[in-house]
């Protein structure tokens, strides 16, 4: 059972009164946090990989590069810039304002509430909670209790680490999320599911609360028949077993050419046993669907598919196999839900531009993966679709780079973050206009005063 031990009303009067004394806007306090909460993961690593074992059957070497040291690299590059991005913005200044100062302040939000999703446990809850310290806010951390194991880790040792006064964790499920989110916080920064983001909206919308929605969606791939289809094979499927599948950049499905997927399928087939070895069940590198109502969600979208490759299930572990589908029509089930498993259906088209229509006809992903060689066909993709984030010739690594936003549009979300757009979601930019009170700006200024009878407007 999740340990909650405050109720949000007086967690968030806590935090409140913490933000009120102007405790957390101090640089020093925000880059001690900072490095505090890098020694957080840092110590605690073998702890890390078990929780999140118990939680997805992650491997440790998941663990690390795709959770942990995704945690870590933000840290460390957030205090290498936090100087810079902190200091007071001095933009242009027009004639009128010769005699000013102008000046752009950066203010934190206040109370800010961050709610992760169960997919990358530790990682989707902690990342956005870097740039909400960075940038002077206190936090209620609410972590998802689907990963329970995860999520009491971010409970026991969030308050070892960071200070108490400022950052509290909220564990819980629907009811004790629904009485958190009837409080007032200054943003509010989810990541999860459309559906949710929905509840987060209107709760948010209660209190005019500004906020982050980072949802999902089914991010296409398309292959074009000039590439290397081993290493596009090889970058597909990486991206798309990591974790099960469970990971909301994954690639969806595969936008090609008939001929083109047959390559792909025979390539892709040796790229599994590459990675798995003969039987995926029996590697310690591949991942189980995360409960029982998901596999059942995932195993029933394979009904009626023509599967090329795996297929195999077993509910006693929640496992299914890397699966490839050939042939998916736009109107099978399999193509009208985001799949968030190992399955991955190769739609085929006639030629790109087929591939753009398919695109573009369904909603915006949070990604989109163009594998070509032909730099016009790739401008082509990149300026007739609409995408949260593009990597091409690889899929998933977009996310890793931190001077690159990361965030859907449309049904995929609003906002981004990563590096200093994480920074920036959490700071209000207060535009100041600073005059002084001496006679010569006060002529220069007086056109503006009534009576306007003496010609002041030239129309
Ligand atoms: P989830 O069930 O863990 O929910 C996310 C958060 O919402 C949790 O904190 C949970 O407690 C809370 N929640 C759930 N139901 C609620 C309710 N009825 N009322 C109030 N709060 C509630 O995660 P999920 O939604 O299953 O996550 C999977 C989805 O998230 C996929 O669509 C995936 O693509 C998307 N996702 C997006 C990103 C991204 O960065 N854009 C990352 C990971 C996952």
């Amino acid at each position: 059972m999740p340990s909650v031990s405050k109720n949000p009303q007086e967690i968030v009067t806590q935090l409140r009164n913490t933000f009120n004394s102007g405790k957390t806007k101090p640089l020093g306090y925000r880059i001690k946090q900072l490095k505090a909460f890098k020694c957080m993961i840092e110590e605690n690593l073998e702890e890390i990989a078990k929780c999140l074992y118990a939680d997805l059957h992650k491997s440790k070497f998941e663990a690390i590069i795709m959770e942990t040291d995704f945690l870590i690299n933000e840290i460390k590059y957030c205090l290498t810039h936090i100087h810079e991005w902190t200091r007071t913005e001095k933009p242009d200044k027009i004639m009128a304002n010769l005699l000013d100062s102008v000046y752009i302040l950066h203010d934190p939000y206040g109370v800010v509430l961050v709610m992760g999703a169960w997919n990358y446990p530790l990682q989707l809850t902690l990342l956005p909670v870097i740039g909400a310290i960075a940038a002077g806010n206190c936090v209620v951390i609410k972590p998802s209790e689907i990963s329970s194991a995860t999520s009491k880790f971010i409970a026991d040792y969030v308050p070892k680490y960071l200070d108490p006064e400022a950052f509290s964790v909220y564990e819980g499920g629907i009811p004790e999320t629904t009485e958190l989110l009837k409080q007032r916080f200054d943003y509010i920064f989810y990541t999860g599911c459309a559906g949710v983001g929905k509840i987060v909206q209107s709760a948010a919308s209660k209190h005019l609360t500004p906020h982050t929605l980072e949802l999902g969606g089914k991010s296409p791939v398309f292959i074009d028949s000039s590439v290397d289809i081993e290493t596009a094979a090889r970058r597909v499927m990486w991206g798309k077993c990591a974790n099960a599948g469970q990971t909301c950049v994954a690639p969806d499905y595969v936008l090609c050419t008939r001929d083109t997927a047959d390559r792909f399928v025979s390539a892709a087939n040796k790229v599994i046993k590459e990675f798995f070895g003969e039987d995926p069940k029996r590697s310690e590198d591949f991942g189980r669907i995360v409960n029982d109502r998901h596999f059942a969600r995932i195993a029933a979208l394979m009904k009626g598919c023509d599967i090329a490759v795996g297929g195999q299930t077993d509910s006693t572990e929640r496992y299914i196999a890397p699966t490839i589908i050939v042939d998916a029509k736009p109107t099978d089930p399999i193509m009208q839900e985001e799949i968030f498993g190992p399955l991955l259906p190769i739609v085929y088209v006639e030629s790109a531009y087929d591939a753009i229509s398919f695109i573009n006809h369904r909603e915006k992903p949070l990604a989109m993966y163009i594998f070509s060689n032909d730099s016009k066909l790739v401008n082509t993709f990149l300026t007739s679709t609409s995408a949260g984030g593009v990597t091409v010739n690889d899929v998933v690594m977009h996310l890793t780079v931190p001077s690159l936003p990361f965030g859907g549009v449309g049904q995929s979300g609003m906002g981004s973050y990563h590096g200093k757009a994480s920074y920036d979601t959490f700071t209000h930019r207060k535009s100041v206009l600073h005059k002084d009170l001496f006679i010569l700006g006060e002529k220069l200024g007086a056109a503006r005063y009534p009576p306007s009878s003496n010609g002041k407007l030239k129309y």
